[in-house]
């Protein structure tokens, strides 16, 4: 096993950019995984196990990925707690993407869940139990039975740290069979020759030195770009840089105005307040002190689905009835319940509340807002992970020596809008998924083609940022990107509000060319790191924002105000998306959703009106 962390294995070079020198490390393996969350670490170790030399390199300790911090659970039907089909967590999973998934990807996961539920207990992953010693199974959801009749138990979990307990059992699978990790190694962008991906230049944070990793596959599983808003629950190193490096090198992202919200992130710091709380009897107000949710949804109030209160919240702040000096939040309380509940059944939140919010809940409410949550879009890919483009109008044309997986990915299962419970299944299904095709188009040991100067843009990139002089930090440019985006490509979307979004981004674009880095150094700068995240965002930001304003209806989580429905004749249809680097222009074209499934073990389903 190689040593974590250290240079080794690689024949070392100077490169002189701009009258720089930097020092390059060159590596050979069969396949690169760039990603140590869930699904790289799936794929990662199902590569390795099956003879290949595998490198997985990762920006941040593996088991600090942001799957540790799912807590919720994984879902399959293995039918533990109660009757379960996977045709029916198939229909589930069809109806809540808003027919917008492509069901062979949906009928891949859902049936192959199961055994790879079972593989993962296998591995050592400590599944909380029923008394007779199964797998516990909890209800979430949209999650039923026999085609929405009933209410299934389907999402596994280990207690609520599931995404913990999985992240930690696949790191140690992964050593186990000799992986070799490169840890708080930046990957920077992808090495593409006339087309086809030959591997992946990364810096590494800790002594400077820049890598060029060849490799027959190059796998993104770098997670979602979250970040890109200015409240979301995922983890500060959710910047969507696999996604920016397809982007960089001519690709498509797909779907990327779908993004889920959840209503009740704490004001400022994002984390998320369980659903939970509204469960147990706590309610929402305005600036007014008022009870807003009765009017938005009278029966429902405070439980109305997730959308409805995300989209109620932020009508009420933009029509100037928030809360604080700057009328920009909402208050959530449960201080009127009885403390003994709050400590009984809400333990964790008044914990976060007292430290992200500085609030004792049982005296003051909590400032919330709605909080980003799920990038259903990404890099297209089909159910085996190869990354996907629309070539010469053939819309399934795979990116040679590339491959997606993870929420780095858009795979199509979950189209417009993502299940709970259904990321953490996604990662390792598929992370299989990308094992085993490695195994069926590749042998270990072949040989690299020698290309020149290759990965010499990507470090001429780094050098570019390095040296920025500009007037304006990184961090003034992010903060002004993510207020753009929250204000006018959060959960309300109007046509106006698009159309102002796309003018306020082409500005913050533009204003890239004005940036200021302050420390030149190349060991642990975190400024630099920051500023090439920045550039990583920004470009999905803009992906995002044209994207949206494109799609002229409403369905799953994109909810247009003035096309308020979903419209299968015109818009059955993924976008997909290209973003010039330099100027920041956006070019829209469309993939086809798949409707058949890959067997004939289930019927396809096709899209039915929706009922709410
Ligand atoms: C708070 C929270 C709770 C959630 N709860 C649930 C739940 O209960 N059930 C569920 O199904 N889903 C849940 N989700 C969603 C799910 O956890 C995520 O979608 C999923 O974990 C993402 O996994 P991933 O492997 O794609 O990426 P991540 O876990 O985000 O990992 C990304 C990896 O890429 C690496 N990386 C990124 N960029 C670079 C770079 N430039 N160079 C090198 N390495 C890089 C990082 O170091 C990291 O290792 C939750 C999400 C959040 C935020």
């Amino acid at each position: 096993m190689a040593e974590v962390g250290k240079n080794e294995g690689g024949d070392a070079g100077t490169l002189n950019i701009g009258g720089t020198s930097y020092t390059v490390i060159d590596h050979e393996y069969d396949v690169v995984v760039v990603g140590a969350g869930g699904s790289g670490l799936r794929a990662t170790f199902g590569m390795a196990n099956k003879g290949f030399k595998t490198a997985c390199i990762t920006k941040v300790f593996p088991t600090r990925s942001h799957t540790v911090a799912a807590q919720g659970g994984i879902s399959a039907a293995l039918g533990n707690m109660g009757p379960d089909d996977w045709r029916w967590h198939m229909y589930d999973t069809v109806k809540g993407s808003d027919w917008l998934g492509d069901q062979d990807s949906i009928e891949y996961m859902c049936r192959d869940g199961i055994p790879a539920i079972i593989e993962l207990e296998h591995f050592g992953v400590p599944f909380s139990r029923t008394p007779e010693g199964k797998i516990y199974q909890r209800p979430f959801g949209g999650m039923t039975t026999e085609y929405g009749k009933g209410i299934a138990h389907r999402t596994c979990a280990a207690a609520d740290r599931t995404g913990h307990a999985i992240l930690h059992t696949l790191y140690q699978q992964s050593l186990r069979n000799h992986a070799e990790f490169f840890i708080e190694y930046f990957a920077l962008d992808l090495i593409m020759d006339e087309g086809v991906c030959r591997g992946v230049m990364a810096w590494n944070l800790d002594d400077g030195t820049i890598h060029r990793f060849r490799a027959h596959k190059t796998v993104l599983a770098t997670g979602g770009y979250g970040r890109v808003y200015q409240t979301a629950t995922s983890a500060h190193t959710c910047t969507g840089d696999g996604g920016a490096m397809v982007l960089r090198a001519g690709l498509p992202l797909q779907d990327l105005e779908f993004v889920q919200f959840h209503p009740t992130g704490i004001y400022g710091a994002g984390c998320l307040i369980t659903e939970g709380v509204r469960g147990e009897g706590g309610y929402v107000t305005n600036g007014n002190g008022e009870r807003f949710m009765e009017r938005y949804a009278p029966s429902a109030k405070d439980l109305a689905s997730r959308d409805v209160v995300s989209r109620s919240m932020t009508i009420e702040i933009r029509e100037g009835r928030g809360c604080g000096p700057n009328k920009d939040y909402i208050e959530l309380h449960v201080e009127h319940l009885d403390p003994k509940v709050i400590h009984e059944r809400l333990p964790g939140i008044a914990e976060t509340a007292r430290i992200f919010a500085g609030v004792d809940v049982t005296r003051q409410p909590i400032p919330i807002l709605p909080t980003c949550h799920y990038n259903m879009g990404g890099i297209p890919a089909n159910y085996h992970c190869d990354a996907m483009t629309v070539k010469d109008g053939d819309p399934f044309y795979a990116v040679p020596g590339l491959m997606a997986l993870g929420e780095a990915a858009s795979i199509g299962v979950h189209g417009a809008n993502r299940l709970g419970s259904n990321s953490l299944l996604e990662l390792v299904v598929f992370g299989r998924s990308a094992a085993n095709r490695v195994a069926e188009q590749l042998k270990p040991g072949e040989t690299h083609k020698q290309i020149k100067d290759a990965g010499q843009e990507a470090i001429a990139r780094l050098d570019r940022a390095r040296h920025a002089k500009g007037g304006t930090p990184t961090a003034q440019l992010r903060a002004l990107m993510q207020k753009t985006m929250q204000n006018d490509c959060a959960v309300f979307r109007t046509t106006q509000s698009l159309k102002d979004g796309c003018a306020n981004m082409d500005k913050v674009f533009a204003g890239k060319d004005d940036i200021r880095v302050k420390d030149r150094s190349m060991i642990w700068n975190s400024d630099l790191m920051e500023t090439l995240e920045f550039e990583n965002l920004i470009l999905q930001a803009m992906g995002t924002m044209y994207s949206a304003a494109n799609r002229h209806e409403s369905r799953g989580a994109h909810a247009h105000e003035d096309f308020p429905e979903r419209d299968d004749k015109n818009w059955l249809k993924h976008t997909v998306v290209w973003v010039d680097e330099k100027t920041g222009k956006t070019r829209i074209d469309y993939r086809p959703v798949n409707l058949q499934p890959m067997s004939n073990d289930v019927q396809s389903f096709p899209p039915k009106a929706r009922v709410y």
